[in-house]
């Protein structure tokens, strides 16, 4: 349990508001009903902002402000070079506020402040991204010579609901807002309860850089509520939705009624496979800064590291001795590697897997709140060794600084080690013999595959996962054609060939029926 702090022991930065509130039309608005939620500071876990909690009629007015200003607002028919420079003056934005930024997506999240800055840059270059690939793009065009010429019209889908979870928050949804805004869509964006303040940043900066209002609304609250009625409602054409697995199993039940289109990028559990002939030290630095940074909530953390037996008990003793020497400390402290979790209700979580992890496993390192952070969100970097493949630890996502080690025999033993869970988004191939890594990378189930490498992703690739870990793959184009109708329009070159139904009876001597008009 955490002590409870009195709100005296806070420091609030500059730039927290006095309220959260609502960005509908083109204005920062409360709730309807007045309604509100506290948020918490994961260090001490005392309320230090209340936000409005957005319900059915909030919702209502940001899908009505977002599809007026789809219908007939200038922004879905504009030219792709002048949504580009809309999109790049966001980017400059976004990269002038970098320190500002991160000190409020550290304070909110409990991330480590370094870390934090790196987000608000990959954010901008997300921007930056679509920014060109929207000007650079091409559409697919296919000629039959002499009878048929056919083209793709491609145009905005229309309303899109971004939901978003409490990890890396703001750069999490600029993976959203980039391409939908990009392609030409409003949108209403409902940020996660937990870290609701740097959302408020995209209003103000979205509207200096010219975007028109009503394009961008934010509504914030809680998923069961605002969230709820944005997967629901009638007039928000698609969502795109990152979270955990269970949530998006509901919200795909939730939106079958309507008929949206769906993007659901969910839950992870990723392997990483290190082989004898590995550079265990690039391993080492990799597999500790795949699960331990970003506090370890990252959904493509290398959650499980599988072993060879010949080299696991040197790579064991290496892992272990490292992840005691990570500095767990407070978030704002440029040389904490691991903040403060997110929220109590998850640290209770994540500290739940720990017990239930000394159970099933050894456990090597952490597995408690380091004695100098009595109170706040704080657990110890957490290593589990000899953890069989049935354990709670090995099967479920935890989402904290916890990882599980586990020894293999041979390379199928690897492939069936890693593949023995639900989830199936990032894997991680440790080796220096070219023919294993690529079998392997085919073998795994999984959307992502990095070979010698932690998650460093070039733009252009797609990003998501199979099996429980996603439906659908966004990333580069691939986003574009989520947020995009993709309209074919077909146009017959010379004759017309139409069978003339009514015209002259059935002749089978008329050459329409005997050559050209059976074929489908
Ligand atoms: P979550 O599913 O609890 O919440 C995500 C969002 O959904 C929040 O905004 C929440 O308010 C909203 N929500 C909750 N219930 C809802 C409902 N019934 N209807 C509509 N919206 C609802 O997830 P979280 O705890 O915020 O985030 C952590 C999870 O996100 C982890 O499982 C992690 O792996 C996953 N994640 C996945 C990726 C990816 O790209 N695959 C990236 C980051 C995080």
């Amino acid at each position: 349990m955490t002590t409870p702090a009195t709100q005296t022991d806070l420091q609030i930065p500059a730039g927290v508001p006095d309220r959260i509130r609502h960005y509908i039309d083109g204005r920062f608005v409360d709730s309807v009903g007045g309604e509100t939620f506290g948020v918490l500071e994961p260090t001490t876990n005392t309320v230090y902002v209340e936000a409005a909690a957005g319900q059915a009629v909030d919702v209502d007015a940001a899908v009505a402000a977002a599809r007026r200003a789809f219908e007939s607002g200038p922004w879905p028919g504009m030219k792709n070079r002048e949504r580009a420079r809309v999109l790049n003056r966001i980017a400059d934005a976004v990269e002038a506020q970098d320190t500002v930024l991160a000190r409020l997506e550290s304070f909110d999240t409990g991330l480590p402040i370094t870390q934090a800055a790196g987000q608000a840059r990959r954010a901008a270059e997300n921007f930056r991204f679509f920014a060109d690939l929207i000007v650079a793009g091409a559409d697919d065009a296919y000629k039959v010579p002499g009878m048929q010429m056919n083209y793709v019209d491609r145009s905005p889908v229309g309303v899109a609901g971004l939901i978003t979870p409490w990890n890396t928050p703001f750069m999490l949804e600029s993976w959203k807002l980039a391409p939908a805004l990009a392609a030409g869509c409003t949108v209403v964006l409902k940020p996660a309860e937990f870290t609701p303040l740097s959302a408020s940043l995209w209003a103000t900066i979205f509207a200096e850089a010219g975007l028109p209002e009503g394009v961008f609304n934010l509504v914030n609250g809680i998923g069961e509520e605002a969230g709820d009625a944005l997967v629901k409602h009638p007039g928000v054409d698609l969502i795109s939705f990152t979270g955990e697995t269970t949530t998006g199993q509901l919200i795909f039940a939730n939106a079958a009624p309507t008929l949206k289109g769906l993007s659901m990028e969910l839950g992870g559990k990723s392997p990483a496979i290190i082989f004898p002939d590995a550079d265990l030290e690039a391993a080492l630095d990799s597999t500790l800064f795949g699960v331990f940074s970003l506090n370890g909530e990252r959904c493509t953390a290398s959650s499980r590291i599988l072993v060879h037996r010949s080299i696991y008990d040197d790579f064991v003793a290496r892992y272990v001795q490292r992840a005691k020497n990570i500095k767990v400390g407070p978030p704002a402290d440029p040389t904490t590697e691991v903040g403060a979790l997110v929220h109590p209700e998850h640290y209770e979580r994540v500290m739940g897997y720990v017990q239930a992890g000394k159970h099933e496993a050894t456990l090597a390192a952490g597995g408690t709140r380091p004695a100098h952070l009595p109170q706040g969100n704080y657990l110890a970097p957490t290593v589990f060794i000899d953890v069989p493949p049935t354990a709670r630890i090995f099967q479920e996502e935890i989402f904290g600084p916890v990882v599980a080690i586990t020894p293999f025999d041979n390379d199928a033993h690897a492939v069936e080690l890693a593949n023995n869970t639900k989830y199936g988004l990032a894997a991680y191939i440790w080796t220096r013999d070219l023919r294993r890594a690529h079998t392997v990378a085919a073998q795994v189930q999984a959307g992502m595959v990095w070979i010698n490498s932690h998650n460093v992703r070039d733009l252009r690739s797609p990003f998501g996962g199979i099996k429980a870990s996603g439906l659908g793959h966004e990333g580069g184009y691939r986003s574009l054609d989520f947020y995009t109708q993709q309209k074919a329009v077909h146009i017959t070159l010379g004759d017309v060939h139409t069978a003339r139904f009514g015209a002259t009876g059935y002749n089978p001597d008329d050459p329409y029926f005997a050559t050209k008009n059976l074929q489908a």
